[in-house]
């Protein structure tokens, strides 16, 4: 299946109707994806036996980097939009991701002002203080949620052992809403987070967390697993009309 990995530490810009244009940041290395979950719809593809020995950016190669490529998209009077942490995995796993933001924060502010800071994150390690302290500094934090219980989130984002649903949430309550949540929904023999029992468990969690808005989408390239089908616009709003009804903000992303 056609997965991609990103090249560069800093990637872009990319034009979207959505954001503007934008600005990538990738915190992974370049070979492999690195992460806490292996989502079986991830984007980057499987991981892969011994990834984890990859080698990450340092802090000073991340620097040059992103102050590199402001500057020059700068002096080359493009402005920019948008600036997330993507990549391949999950970017607070960098050993410097409170740094990082710190130095992405105020290189914003010195060439792109106006621009947001966004890093979509799977939420899984938010036990440690500095993680939260660093992603409440950006603009949008992006915590990701795709059902409310263990049993689906083993088949669907197979994650490392330790994880829980309920501790995830217990932890997100420290934003007081102040996130945003990232739910993908998919379907199809392997797994099926549309069921209704699935969805139901899934707005009480959205209910209990009460973000500021919530980011519904559906998968759009290849999966690394066979058997996962995207969901419709009209699904994917049909999820979220409960929600929508009580006064929830949702973007649905089809
Ligand atoms: S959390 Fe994101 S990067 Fe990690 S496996 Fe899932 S989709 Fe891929």
């Amino acid at each position: 299946m056609a997965t991609f990995l990103w090249n560069d530490i800093v990637f872009g810009p990319i034009h979207s109707r959505r954001v503007g244009r934008s600005l990538g940041i990738n915190l992974l290395p370049r070979e492999a994806k690195v992460c806490t979950f292996d989502c079986v719809y991830c984007e980057c593809g499987g991981l892969k036996r011994g990834a984890s020995g990859h080698r990450l950016p340092t802090l000073d190669e991340v620097r040059e980097a992103i102050q590199g490529r402001f500057s020059e998209l700068a002096s080359a009077g493009q402005g920019i939009d948008s600036i997330s942490f993507t990549g391949n995995g999950e970017p607070t796993l960098h050993p410097d991701f409170p740094a990082i933001i710190d130095i992405t924060l105020a290189a914003r502010d010195r060439w792109f002002p106006q621009a947001v800071v966004s890093v979509f994150s799977n939420a899984t390690r938010l036990d440690r203080p500095e993680i939260v302290a660093a992603l409440m500094r950006v603009d949008n934090p992006i915590l990701k949620i795709d059902c409310a219980t263990d049993d689906l989130a083993a088949v669907m984002n197979r994650p490392r052992k330790g994880y829980s649903v309920a501790r995830t949430v217990e932890l997100m309550k420290a934003f007081k809403g102040d996130f945003i949540l990232q739910t993908m929904l998919v379907k199809g023999p392997v797994v099926d987070n549309t069921t209704p029992e699935a969805l139901d468990a899934w707005r009480n969690v959205v209910r209990e967390l009460h973000p500021r808005e919530v980011m519904l989408y559906s998968v759009e390239r290849d999966t690394p697993v066979a058997g996962i089908e995207r969901v419709d616009a009209d699904t994917l709003a049909q999820a979220a009309a409960p929600l929508v009804a009580e006064g929830f903000s949702i973007q649905i992303n089809a």
